[in-house]
């Protein structure tokens, strides 16, 4: 991971972190929960380094765990709409089982705030949202939510790697792909810990997307 120095920016440097400019944002994206296991440990981390994430939540998931949802938009995270069953092919369905996909997932999430957040984003599952989806969104007050860095934790390929990949790809307006559901977390859960203490020391603050 570099450390950004002055002069590598517009920005005004802070002198408190050592001339890190005070204006790096990132955004933590959380993919294919909830799950009863991983999501309250992410939800710890992200506590402790005071960061909020965005959670992309599948339907069925936040049915069979609503109590989890609670829990992330009471620890004052966001939701995102990432389908009802996870469809892969989600492109390839007519607009109508577009629209089934996405409004049965709205619906489960809505049941277990019971309406206390509003569901601002979409994710589609796999693949950055594709123009015949994308057409979709607007109906359902959905703004499609892609990604710029993927370490493809989802693949388990070492909780080292997933945190080199993150730090060394990182740049301000990052918006990180996670996972906290669809498998064992567990490498996730172990390089969420040094990626936040990394993001910390740079000096980066969390916001959600598109947010300042
Ligand atoms: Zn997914």
């Amino acid at each position: 991971m570099t450390k950004r120095q002055d002069g590598d920016s517009d920005g005004e440097t802070n002198p408190d972190t050592g001339g890190v400019a005070e204006d790096y944002t990132v955004t933590l994206t959380f993919d294919d929960g909830p799950h009863p296991v991983y999501t309250p440990q992410v939800l710890e981390l992200l506590e402790e380094h005071d960061a909020i994430a965005v959670f992309c939540m599948v339907g069925q998931r936040a049915r069979e765990h609503p109590e989890i949802v609670r829990q992330v938009v009471d620890a004052g995270h966001a939701l995102c709409n990432h389908t009802d069953t996870h469809d892969e092919k989600l492109s390839e369905r007519t607009r109508e089982e577009i629209e089934r996909q996405i409004t049965e997932t709205d619906e489960a999430l809505d049941d277990a705030v019971g309406g206390d957040t509003e569901v601002r984003w979409f994710r589609q599952p796999a693949t950055f949202v594709q123009p015949q989806v994308e057409t979709v969104l607007g109906d359902h007050g959905l703004e499609p939510l892609d990604w710029t860095l993927d370490p493809r934790d989802w693949s388990r390929p070492g909780t080292e790697s997933i945190v080199q990949d993150v730090l060394g790809g990182l740049e301000p307006g990052s918006v990180i792909l996670l996972h906290d559901g669809g498998g064992d977390r567990s490498q996730t859960v172990a390089a969420l810990d040094q990626i936040l203490t990394g993001l910390d020391a740079a000096g980066y603050r969390y916001v959600l997307p598109g947010d300042p």
